[in-house]
């Protein structure tokens, strides 16, 4: 295809049971593989045997995972090519509808052949190779039910109408309509007026929109408690935690890191909204006071154009460490990166990996803001993760959890943040680090809002709208801060409307919270001894999937836990910096 920016990359080791003139986006042809993978399964004599057929699956899937990731690559640089998206669409319509059941029966296989040629267990150090694997596949088998496919289905129909429903917002602002997404730059324009006007006319609009949003969200709530019930769990808290394999933690632990967040992180929060409150000389902050720069300066300008961002971009890597440096500059030379906003790509940003070249590349719309550097930063630090993970042949521990996967991108920000100088002088240097660690310190709130209201919603799944408000309202009392709402009550109640992952993604955002942990941890180590807390983050990387939770924290140099004690510490450092900025 040659609508990719890079060239032919051949696999990372040769293949041994996927065909080289295999056409993976025929069925036809992949389907006779599948097949063949059954009845080997079946004939395996010996754990060595089954062993060396789980690498052969590994290389399909990864196979299949490649192909998938050229046909996305080439559709997002390209968004204007009928011939990509109908590449793309032919594979996620076609291929994979056959494929996801035929993989299930695999892993049922599996699970009833690793019974029988169980690993020789280990006595001493870590647990068997197998572990996580084996942990995370037959969960995945003894949650399935026939029964909640349709369920699921249905449930895919409702978060769609959602993601139409907030699609469809616009306000006519000024003569000219626009999305709520580009009404968005308006509340960092100096003059308040008018920040309150584009405010108060989304917020009229979101709220236009509540019932509908409410009612979707009911019919959700009730199918997934029923999901729940028929996989023979009280409730879909339940059923989520398992779902998610989240075998290292548990809901406890996360009510648990909601009150660390209210008794540790909230007082720091107070400060930063009374200094913004302060600088802008207001006697009350209102919701359209927050993202504005509180001095009014103008915007930064770390670069003017892409490779201007790559270079420096790869001397930060140069001062930090020599092998992500060689890392960085073997992606460039590649062609693993395609960085510059232009006509004709998709939005965002994303880094993917080509599972079996297994090298990442990254995607991005870089305009030439300060985001865009943070941005190159975290993508940089999941690519880094792909290539630390190279040499594992066992596909699905080329991936971690993704509760570690943000601690790779998440500690490469701050770690990079370092040595902003490459962009900026000194003054705007610090600017931009003061920005990076007050967003760290907001975030946490918000992630607690999101994640307790999602764990009292279906522990209370019979609740009315009315409970269900006051539930919300008694959070936002917590993590809100002082932010003055007046006027705009009913908006405050409805501010989690605009949550995507609460209708689309249930119980997906702690894990934002839990990998910034590790995330400062590893710079708080750095602060420490440069040399071994990047060892330790790159010896962490290259474990990949292949050890629990626990395990992966411990190598990169961090707790894995959630608590006070771990979290006062966290605070302190980047207070204590922040005040230095
Ligand atoms: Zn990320």
């Amino acid at each position: 295809m040659s609508l990719l920016p890079f060239g032919k990359l051949p696999p990372a080791k040769p293949r041994t049971f996927v065909p080289e003139s295999i056409d993976l986006g025929d069925w036809k042809q992949i389907a006779p593989l599948f097949e063949h993978l059954e009845t080997r399964a079946a004939q395996a004599k010996s754990a060595a045997e089954l062993d060396h057929w789980l690498l052969e699956w590994s290389e399909l899937s990864a196979a299949l995972e490649e192909e998938a990731s050229r046909r996305y690559i080439a559709m997002t640089c390209h968004t204007d090519h009928a011939e990509a998206e109908k590449a793309y669409l032919d594979f996620v319509e076609h291929v994979e509808p056959q494929t996801k059941p035929r993989q299930f029966d695999l892993e049922r296989i599996y699970i009833r052949r690793r019974e029988e040629f169980p690993e020789p267990p280990v006595k001493q150090g870590p647990k068997n190779r197998y572990f996580v694997f084996d942990r995370d596949v037959k969960n995945h088998v003894t949650l399935f039910r026939p029964e909640n496919v349709a369920l699921e289905t249905e449930e895919a129909k409702l978060t769609q109408q959602y993601q139409k429903l907030i699609g469809a917002q616009t306000v006519k602002f000024r003569g000219e309509e626009k999305t709520l997404v580009q009404m968005g730059r308006y509340l960092e324009e100096p003059d308040r007026a008018l920040r309150q006007e584009a405010w108060e006319l989304v917020a009229q609009r979101r709220l236009q929109d509540a019932e509908k949003c409410d009612e979707i969200f009911d019919t959700l709530i009730r199918l997934r408690s029923q999901i729940a019930r028929n996989a023979g769990l009280d409730n879909y808290r339940e059923y989520a935690f398992r779902q998610k394999c989240r075998f290292d933690y548990t809901p406890e632990d996360c009510l648990r890191f909601h009150e660390s967040i209210e008794g540790e992180i909230m007082p720091a929060v107070r400060e930063i909204q009374q200094e913004r409150r302060r600088q802008l000389k207001l006697e009350k902050l209102r919701p359209w006071d927050l993202a504005v720069d509180p001095q009014n300066r103008a915007a930064l300008k770390p670069f003017a154009e892409v490779g201007e961002m790559v270079s420096r971009t790869q001397k930060i890597f140069n001062h930090l460490d020599g092998e992500l440096a060689t890392g960085f500059q073997q992606m460039q030379d590649l062609k693993l990166l395609d960085l510059d906003n232009r006509k004709g790509k998709a939005p965002g940003g994303y880094q993917s990996t080509l599972p079996e070249a297994r090298v990442p590349f990254i995607f991005m719309n870089a305009i030439g803001v300060q985001r865009d550097v943070e941005t190159i930063l975290h993508e940089a630090g999941h690519a880094f993760h792909a290539q630390a993970t190279r040499g594992e042949d066992l596909y699905a521990y080329r991936g971690a959890p993704i509760e570690f996967c943000e601690v790779a991108s998440m500690a490469m920000e701050l770690l990079g943040n370092e040595f902003l100088e490459e962009f900026y002088a000194a003054p705007e240097a610090n600017r931009a680090r003061k920005t990076h660690l007050e967003g760290i310190i907001g975030f946490f709130p918000w992630m607690a809002v999101v994640d307790a209201f999602q764990h009292w919603i279906y522990t209370h799944a019979d609740h009315t709208r009315a409970e269900r408000k006051a539930a919300y309202l008694k959070l936002m009392d917590r993590f809100g801060g002082e932010i003055d709402w007046s006027g705009w009550e009913e908006m405050r109640a409805h501010s989690w409307h605009r949550q995507l992952h609460i209708f689309i993604h249930p119980f997906y955002y702690v894990e934002y919270g839990i990998a910034q942990l590790g995330a400062l941890q590893v710079w708080a180590n750095s602060r420490q001894n440069k040399v071994k807390a990047l060892g330790d983050y790159k010896q962490s990387l290259a474990l990949g999937g292949s050890r629990p939770l626990p395990e992966l924290f411990r190598a990169a140099g961090c707790t894995f836990a959630f608590d006070a004690a771990t979290i006062k510490p966290l605070i302190q450092l980047a207070g204590s910096e922040l005040k230095k900025l």
